[in-house]
């Protein structure tokens, strides 16, 4: 399939890179798919602007969605860098079947996306620890009320420069621990990056805001027990030296950063565990002084260190507030590779 290309007559002034913040800025042109009558057709690129949709377009009411996001890095030698790009590909389509949406091409759409960035290669920032954030999604845009998968669907990817997530090095934060909301349950959406898991996500996450938190530890929605993840990343303790993260069911997100942490860690030979980790065990693993480190990790801040949790009226710190030494080893290695200045030895690398 040819992608079709109508360019700007409008190019708009870049931001400063100092100021970039997180998802405000949007490049020149975005790339657009539709699916209707059974396939994918029409994939062009076009000036950045507004959809136009009628009222009773299906995914307004039923949230039939999914997206991804990852992200773009300028090298020091000028190179544009993908990380692990075909992952975030795959994982669009496992979405997609959850949400009963039709399947994409990975490659071809992998394709699309360095037509679009060598398009607006000029946006991807350069200063330290900027990247060009990469979003794209799908909608059902089925026009009639009831609820069905709809016939119709429009693919987009649209692009966004972002400032360094850690203006001044990598800082741990507070955390809340949610003893009654849930975030995902068995059988339910959790591994899917569906577009409704997030805004179910909010109340949780404005009530830890309200406390004091930066984000919300979610457990399970069985037994309100088990840790699963902290806001939208995946989440990793160290207890005794050994690097625990919940194992993946259907209720927690596969990420690509948690993957790349996993292989990093078993290449240092650092012992590394996907299993159940009750909260109770982790509290008591504190008082016992074997909760060493913990963190989140995902595309955004690549790792986030936990300094604090609470869980019913408990506060503990964790290794003093500190920021720890296997926290800040991954997050060199994970931000060195990904901007080139560290050997891309697991072939995680793919060049715009
Ligand atoms: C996107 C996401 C993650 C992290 O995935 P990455 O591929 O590492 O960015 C983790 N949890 C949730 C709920 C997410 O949406």
């Amino acid at each position: 399939m040819d992608i079709s290309l109508v360019k700007t007559t409008a190019p708009k002034t870049k931001p400063n890179e100092a100021e970039l913040g997180f998802g405000r800025y949007f490049t020149d042109h975005m790339f657009m798919m539709d699916y209707s009558k059974g396939e994918w057709r029409d994939p062009r690129i076009v000036p950045y602007g507004p959809l136009q949709l009628d009222p009773s377009t299906s995914v307004f009411h039923y949230a039939q969605a999914v997206f991804e996001g990852m992200k773009a890095f300028r090298a020091e030698d000028g190179r544009i860098l993908l990380f692990r790009p075909e992952q975030n590909m795959a994982r669009l389509n496992k979405s997609n079947r959850r949400l009963c949406i039709p399947e994409i091409d990975e490659e071809f759409l992998l394709e699309a996306l360095k037509k679009l960035i060598r398009l607006d290669a000029d946006w991807v920032p350069s200063q330290p620890g900027t990247s060009l954030y990469i979003r794209p999604f799908i909608i059902g845009v089925d026009n009639v009320l009831g609820v069905r998968p709809a016939p119709t669907y429009k693919l987009l990817i649209i692009l966004s420069p972002s400032g360094a997530y850690y203006e001044e090095g990598i800082n741990p934060v507070s955390i809340y621990v949610e003893p009654h909301y849930v975030r995902a349950v068995r059988g339910g959406t959790g591994a899917a990056k569906a577009a409704g898991n997030y805004a179910g996500g909010l109340l949780a996450q404005r009530l830890a805001s309200e406390r004091g938190h930066a984000q919300v530890l979610w457990l399970d929605g069985l037994e309100r027990r088990y840790v699963e993840e902290v806001g939208a990343m995946n989440v990793f303790f160290n207890i005794d030296g050994e690097l625990i993260t919940p194992d993946l069911g259907d209720s927690v997100l596969p990420g690509v950063t948690r993957d790349s942490v996993l292989q990093l860690l078993r290449s240092w030979n650092i012992p590394a565990l996907e299993r159940k980790l009750a909260i109770d065990e982790l509290f008591a693993a504190h008082a016992e002084g074997r909760l060493l480190e913990a963190f989140g990790c995902g595309t955004a801040a690549v790792i986030s260190p936990i300094g604090r949790l609470e869980y019913k009226e408990q506060v503990i710190d964790i290794n003093g507030g500190r920021t720890g030494e296997i926290s800040q080893r991954l997050y060199d290695a994970i931000t060195g590779i990904q901007s080139g200045r560290l050997p891309d030895e697991f072939g995680w690398i793919t060049e715009v």
